[in-house]
Formats: C-alpha cells, sequence, structure tokens
C-alpha cells in the first residue's frame, strides 16, 4: 500500500506569536518541499479532517476541550482557564488558531489510526503533540494527538503498540497516558537534563517504558547504538504497530536542544522501524529552525516511500527554502546548503561510555520487557479485527 501524506492548510500562516519559538513555518514548508520534489500527487495525499469533540474526549477532559473553543472565539482566556489548563501562558498561548489547529492536528493523526488498521504507513507532519495533558496544555501542546492515535488503534483490535519518540524532549504525555498499560511501550529518547526533566534511564512507568536521557552532543553513532537497542526493545514486545515521534529538534542547528545529530540519524531511525510492525504512523513534533524541519520532515517523506534524495535541489524546491526566515541568529546568514540540498553531512562520532550504557541497560533488560509487557496482555476483543 502506498504510503500516505496527511496534511492540512490550517498551519500555513499560524503562528504561535513572533516571539514564539513555534512563530516559524514547518508543515507548509514541508508539504511545499514535498511537493516541489514531485513527491505529492492526488493519490497519496489527504486532508486532515476536523477531529469532532467526542473523539478527543475519549482522551481529554471535556471542560477543558470546552475551554480552548472558548479560547479561539473570544481570543481571550480568564483566570480561571488560565490557572486550570495552562493556557494563555508563554509556553502555550492563546493564538488564532488555538482550538480548529489541535483539533486538525488530532483529526490527522486519527485519520492515519484508520488508513492504517489493515496494514499500512500514514505520515501527518502537523501531529507529535506528545507533550499536552489529559486537562492540560503544556509545552507548546494542546492536544495530545499520539496518545489519541494510539487510543484509536487499540480501540479498533490492535493489540500491542510502541511508541518511539526521537524528539529532543521526553514525551511525557504519552508515556503518562500509557503508564502501566501492558499493550503499549513507549520508549523516548532526549536530551538528559532538559525539559520536562522527566524520563530518567530509572523510570519504567510501570513496566510500559524505556528512556534514553542522552547527553548535549549526541551524534549519529550513537543514535545508531541506541537505535539496535530500540528495535530489539519494540521485538521483544513484538508490536503489531509502531507510532513514531520524528521531533526535529534534536538536530545540530535546532536552537532549543544541544544534540548534535545530522538528519540522516533521523531517516535512519524511520527506515528501521518500517520494518518491525505492518503498521507504522509518522508525525512530526518539535522543530524549531524552519530550514532543518523542512529538510528533515520532506526526507522523512522520501525514506516512508523509497524516493531517491537528489544531491542538489531542482529551482522550485530551492525556492521553497529561499522563501523561510528565521528571527535567530542563525537566521541572518544562513549557510548556502540549506537551501541547496536535503540531506545533511553526518555527524560521527565517538560512541561515548554513558551512551553505551544507556543502550546496554535497555539490552540486558529485553528479556524483562518481553517478560513483563509479553506476559499481561488481556485477551483479545470478541470481534478482534485482526487474527
Ligand atoms: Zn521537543
Amino acid at each position: 500500500m502506498t504510503p500516505v501524506f496527511i496534511g492540512s492548510e490550517i498551519y500555513r500562516n499560524s503562528t504561535y506569536g513572533k516571539n514564539h519559538p513555534l512563530a516559524v513555518p514547518r508543515v507548509s514548508s514541508t508539504t511545499d518541499l514535498c511537493r516541489a520534489l514531485g513527491w505529492l500527487n492526488g493519490g497519496n495525499f489527504a486532508e486532515a479532517p476536523m477531529a469532532s469533540v467526542a473523539e478527543v474526549t475519549r482522551f481529554h477532559d471535556p471542560a477543558y476541550v470546552a475551554a480552548l473553543l472558548r479560547a479561539e472565539q473570544t481570543q481571550n482566556v480568564s483566570e480561571e482557564d488560565r490557572a486550570r489548563f495552562h493556557i494563555g501562558a508563554f509556553s502555550n498561548p492563546v493564538y488564532p488558531e488555538i482550538f480548529r489547529r489541535p483539533m486538525i492536528s488530532a483529526g490527522g493523526v486519527l485519520l492515519a489510526a484508520r488508513l492504517t488498521l489493515e496494514g499500512g504507513i500514514a505520515y501527518a507532519p502537523g501531529g507529535g503533540t506528545h507533550h499536552g495533558r489529559q486537562d492540560r496544555a503544556s509545552g507548546f501542546c494542546y492536544l495530545n494527538d499520539p496518545v489519541l492515535g494510539m487510543l484509536a488503534w487499540l480501540d479498533q483490535g490492535v493489540r500491542r503498540i510502541a511508541y518511539v519518540d526521537i524528539d529532543a524532549h521526553h514525551g511525557d504525555g504519552v508515556q503518562d497516558a500509557f503508564a502501566g498499560d501492558p499493550r503499549v511501550l513507549t520508549v523516548s529518547v532526549h536530551e538528559e537534563g532538559r525539559w520536562p526533566r522527566t524520563g530518567l534511564a530509572t523510570d519504567r512507568a510501570g513496566g510500559s517504558a524505556r528512556n534514553f536521557p542522552v547527553p548535549a552532543g549526541f551524534n549519529d553513532t550513537e543514535m545508531r547504538c541506541v537505535l539496535e537497542a530500540i528495535l530489539t526493545l519494540v521485538r521483544a514486545h513484538r508490536a503489531d504497530a509502531v507510532f513514531l515521534q520524528c521531533g526535529a529538534d534534536a538536530l545540530e542547528e535546532d536552537p532549543l536542544s544541544r544534540l548534535a545529530l545530522s538528519n540522516n540519524a533521523h531517516w535512519a531511525v524511520v527506515a528501521a522501524l518500517m520494518q518491525v510492525a505492518p503498521r507504522l504512523i509518522v508525525t512530526g513534533g518539535g522543530g524549531y529552525n524552519p530550514w532543518t524541519v523542512a529538510r528533515c520532515w520532506a526526507g522523512v517523506w522520501a525514506t516512508l516511500n523509497g524516493f531517491a534524495l537528489p544531491d542538489i535541489l531542482p529551482p522550485a524546491a530551492e525556492a521553497v527554502l529561499r522563501t523561510l526566515r528565521f528571527n535567530r541568529a542563525a537566521g541572518r546568514n544562513p549557510p548556502a546548503h540549506w537551501f541547496t540540498t536535503l540531506r545533511d553531512a553526518p555527524r560521527e562520532g565517538m560512541v561515548r561510555p554513558e551512551v553505551a550504557v544507556l543502550a546496554r541497560q535497555a539490552l540486558e533488560d529485553a528479556d524483562d520487557a518481553d517478560r513483563i509487557l509479553g506476559g499481561a496482555v488481556p485477551a483479545p476483543p470478541d470481534n478482534p479485527v485482526f487474527p
């Protein structure tokens, strides 16, 4: 089955405000770049529908969803809503699409879950809001579309899911939503000591989580080492579906982390996870340098499809990257390859002992994960979608 790209025009010109890290375009530039490269056509692009309130309240508190709608309608927030739902603060501001944009991101991921029910690959770069909480906004995230997408899979008969999160920040909202749930293994690779400061290596969330808090300067070679451990864990879990949160903020040029990956590392994770289960959803996530995000996420789409990457971008694709602006030091004099290429130079290096230890700990625990997670899965529903 051909992979499906799920997008929306809601992201174009939608920002969280000019001083917010999410002032930059991401999904629109990724989509434009893929179109300019001839990688999207009528058959492999789907418009993300807006989720219904009933769909998102499968996980979220109805009062919170109502508060998001109120904030969009009034473009304001009461003191009570600000305190209770954490909206209207700098991280989670009131912005013009504060209700529609998260609802469309959720709708896109729910569509991805439906489209992959009987197998296949869906890519929703607008999804990946992994910090969203049941009853409040957190870390630029209002709704938690990964949680909603995986609940949709489970509700429709998928039995065992591996969630892999390579955003620079710990996937705390997703881990907590499935803590102790033997059906979902959540794995997160993130910078140690960075907000939200959770996701220690010892944090197992009742057996359902594994965490790789990696040091600053984390390189492509180290990611390969961690990836081997992740693949072992995913196989031990016997996942029949994989959900990859592919945030781009662990890339070297991102302003919000000190990790040092090239986009080759992200694409290698995507390529490896395509092989381990019959169902795959890939979303975006963080990513705050407009060039690195667009180049990384367009390359994710190429990887999912097996498209060859041009060494030098054709003029129409370069033109997409030339329109981007970045209100930070790196935006004043961007290097030429941010306009003319997709692929970064690889950033190989030593595998530092602390990274090897993280991977080894996970490998030592792989059998344990199989015992804990494998032994406790409830009986399948009466009318399972899958045999
Ligand atoms: Zn992040």
